[in-house]
């Protein structure tokens, strides 16, 4: 029995002050001892302190949004693992879509950024997933399997990464994937992790969906027999919202 993950990924939103706020709210709104499922916010890098010593003592991780392969140096606008761990971060998301489509992340780079953090002690978060060009022109499948693949190369051991998928025609649009056509997709990955890892790595394996998770629509994702808790991006950002598709999971 794998247990849910579910994350909330604030992206580019909220002050220091707001991101505080919604910190305490959310663990207001899911209650002292809620053990449902493993439970993480990733703020913006500005917020972490903050919202790390609010959630301290809860159930609610700290996620960082991405880290660099390199301990320190001359990389402007990066973030190193040293200083997410120091900060109190336990994952770290890595090759969201966003970064691969606006930032120039390429699977290459996704996979050094992976090998640090693993190296480091960071659990990762690899999201992988489509574009509507790419669902359209059927080519899906092959897209995500060399993500996946890809972004996993030369590392041995994962089980401390979990996998978001997150079909990009789906992130912030408002459009879901159906419980199936996500499922469908879950199912792939966990074959391709069976191929590479053996299948004792993949049925333990957590992949989560992402992609306009609402809490009108987290139950029945999440009771898909591959989707194994979400990765959340508006609706994050009320912790009314959030906590209900926590405790969907
Ligand atoms: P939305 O939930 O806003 O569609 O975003 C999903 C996402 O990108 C989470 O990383």
């Amino acid at each position: 029995m794998r247990q849910k993950i579910v994350v909330g990924n604030w992206k580019m939103n909220n002050t220091i002050a707001e991101s505080s706020a919604l910190a305490s709210e959310l663990v207001a709104a899911l209650g002292k001892g809620f053990s449902g499922c493993e439970v993480g916010i990733a703020p913006t890098y500005v917020a972490l302190q903050e919202a790390g010593k609010i959630i301290a003592g809860s159930a609610v991780q700290l996620v960082a949004q991405n880290c660099h392969y390199e301990n320190d140096g001359a990389f402007t606008g990066e973030i190193s693992t040293g200083m997410l761990k120091a900060v109190g971060c336990s994952y770290v998301i890595i090759g969201h879509s966003e970064r691969r489509q606006f930032f120039g992340e390429t699977n290459a780079t996704v996979n050094l950024r992976i090998k640090k953090a693993l190296a480091e002690g960071l659990k990762v978060i690899l999201c992988v997933g489509e574009t509507l060009a790419e669902r359209e022109s059927e080519v899906t499948s092959k897209v995500v399997t060399s993500q996946v693949t890809e972004g996993l190369a030369g590392i041995s051991d994962i089980s401390t990464v979990v996998i978001a998928y997150e079909p990009v025609w789906a992130i912030g649009t408002g459009k879901t994937a159906s419980s199936a056509q996500a499922e469908e997709v879950h199912l792939l990955i966990r074959n391709t992790i069976t191929k590479l890892y053996g299948d004792a790595a993949a049925g333990k394996l957590r992949i989560q969906y992402g992609g306009s998770v609402k809490p009108s629509n987290a139950a029945e994702l999440f009771a898909m027999p591959n989707i194994d808790g979400g990765l959340i991006g508006g609706a994050s950002l009320n912790a009314a919202d959030f906590a209900a598709i926590i405790k969907a999971a």
